[in-house]
């Protein structure tokens, strides 16, 4: 066979192979006729002979992937060359592992509770073979523990020295928590001595005990018995001398200017009622205020002195005083009987009155008003009306934990609710204490528990603030309406209850018939 057959059979291999007559296949399809017919030729051999150069393990990979040119080996070399060797990949992986384990053991052994579970966790994770996305959640769960992480507690130690976040070991040996390790100089201890010595001597008291004074030097002269805890005692009996010491005292000059006052108090309605010879009186009421002055014991002299300068004052102005009172004595009875009748009116006005003075709502008497004018328009013209019940739980303890004047303003808290949720139509009043009562005009009980519901439900998320306090409050509601009862007065009962009702099933609740 020669050259031109091998040739044309090489072009026929093409054909039925169905390939297009590149170089490549062609040089592939000569070298497979030429092989066939007996013939070796240098080109076609160059990847055998490459081929032999390579370990055993790339061969059978060359034949596993068909390699079958020499571009192709060389492809398949560069992309050898571009990747690392898996076995180098998994030492580095193992080593990388072992050393992450090792930094999260060391997490788990430092101070942070979060930090340490958070390791604790992750040593797990790495234990067992984890995916790519487990791994992903950890980090992102380390990322969220440094992002929130807030070290200001530390500033509460700030108050027993200086803290160094970054070396907290040192920071808490620097810190001075305790007494027996640090205890006061002796130049601390008689700073600390001569107050506690200034504290013992009674304020008001104007002789000192002999007990205070003994344990006073004792202190003075030693301070340092102040770290000794037999002193203790002996400190807290002589505060509680000198309470009484005070105490006393106190209690002699109050007896003391009661006398004064006593008498001074006699003689000015003395005076008074004997108005005619006043100047007399007055003037014996000075001579006794300056016997005072001599004859006690007690230095009070301030109080003496204010005494005398009233009873001074009240002689210059006594004479002109008496004659004025006499004078207007007829207008002043006059007076009085106008400010008889203006009460009276006043009491009558407040009678009258339709307005709840706490909460500005319609009072009961207004209410009771209302209610039969909607009676008499049911009676007349069949109009439906419902009336709501609504009852302040709990309230007395509100009164009770935070004060009457917290409760009032709880009430008018509620009532501006109440309000501003019923309709311009509806009428809403205070019946009494914490009770309160909606009329509700062309609604029937269907109609007046959605009413009841939507308030109740304001009044559970509604922030009642009562200085910087948060009062929590809840209300129960009975609904009722007309047809549904034989008179208005059975309306009214059975409104009444229903609230009792709401209160039995536990409360923050609406009941209806
Ligand atoms: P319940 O949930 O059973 O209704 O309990 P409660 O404490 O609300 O009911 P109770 O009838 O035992 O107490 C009502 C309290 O309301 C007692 C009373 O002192 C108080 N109260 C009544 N009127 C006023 C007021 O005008 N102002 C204030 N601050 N408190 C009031
Ligand atoms: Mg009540
Ligand atoms: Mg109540």
């Amino acid at each position: 066979m020669n050259i031109q057959t091998i040739i044309k059979n090489a072009v026929k291999r093409l054909e039925l192979e169905g390939k297009l007559l590149t170089p490549d296949f062609y040089a592939e399809a000569f070298c497979k006729e030429a092989t066939k017919a007996g013939f070796t030729t240098e080109d076609c051999s160059h990847l055998e002979r490459f081929t032999t150069t390579l370990n055993k393990e790339f061969q059978n990979e060359l034949k596993k992937y068909h390699i079958k040119n020499m571009p192709e080996l060389a492809r398949f070399l560069v992309s050898k060359l571009n990747r690392t060797s898996p076995s180098h990949c998994s030492n580095l992986l193992e080593a990388q592992n072992a050393f992450t384990k090792k930094v999260l053991q060391v997490v788990e052994m430092l101070h942070n509770k979060e930090a340490s579970e958070l390791a604790r966790r992750s040593t797990d994770l790495l234990s067992r073979e984890a995916t790519p996305t487990e791994i992903d959640q950890y980090r992102q769960l380390w990322v969220n523990f440094t992002t929130t992480y807030d070290d200001t507690f530390l500033q509460k130690l700030k108050l027993f020295g200086d803290i160094d976040s970054s070396d907290l070991k040192k920071s808490i040996q620097n810190l001075k928590l305790d007494g027996s390790e640090k205890s006061l100089g002796t130049s601390e201890l008689s700073v600390v001595a001569s107050l506690l010595v200034a504290s013992l001597v009674p304020s008001i008291a104007s002789n000192i005990d002999d007990k205070i004074a003994q344990i006073s030097q004792k202190i003075q002269e030693n301070p340092s018995l102040l770290e000794s805890s037999i002193i203790e005692s002996e400190i807290k009996s002589a505060i509680s001398l000198r309470i009484a010491l005070d105490k006393q005292s106190v209690r002699e000059m109050i007896e003391s200017i009661d006398g004064v006052l006593d008498k001074l108090s006699l003689r000015l309605i003395e005076m008074i009622e004997s108005s005619d010879n006043s100047t007399v009186e007055i003037q014996k009421i000075k001579k006794e205020l300056e016997g005072y002055s001599e004859s006690s014991e007690i230095n009070f002299r301030d109080a003496h002195k204010k005494l005398y300068t009233v009873a001074v004052a009240l002689e210059e102005n006594t004479q002109a005083l008496t004659k004025d009172l006499k004078k207007h004595s007829s207008e002043v009875s006059i007076l009085s009987k106008k400010i008889e009748f203006l009460e009276q009116e006043l009491e009558r006005a407040r009678e009258e009155s339709k307005e709840d003075f706490l909460t500005k709502l319609y009072n009961k008497r207004a209410l009771d008003e209302f209610a039969n004018i909607k009676e008499g328009e049911f009676e007349r013209y069949g109009h439906n009306f419902s009336i709501v019940f609504f009852d302040l739980d709990h309230f007395k303890s509100i009164n009770d934990t935070y004060g009457h004047d917290a409760g009032d303003a709880v009430l008018a808290a509620f009532a501006s609710i109440l309000k501003h949720e019923a309709r311009s139509v509806d009428i809403v009043g205070r019946f009494g204490g914490e009770e309160f009562v909606a009329i509700l005009g062309e609604t029937d009980t269907n109609g007046g528990v959605v009413f009841a519901e939507k308030l109740r439900q304001k009044v559970k998320k509604a922030r009642f603030m009562y200085k910087d306090e948060r009062i929590e409050l809840t209300v129960s509601c009975g609904v009722s309406d007309r047809k549904s009862n034989a008179s208005l007065h059975s309306l009214m009962k059975s409104a009444d209850e229903l609230v009792y009702k709401a209160k039995k099933n536990g409360r923050d609740r609406v009941e209806h018939k």
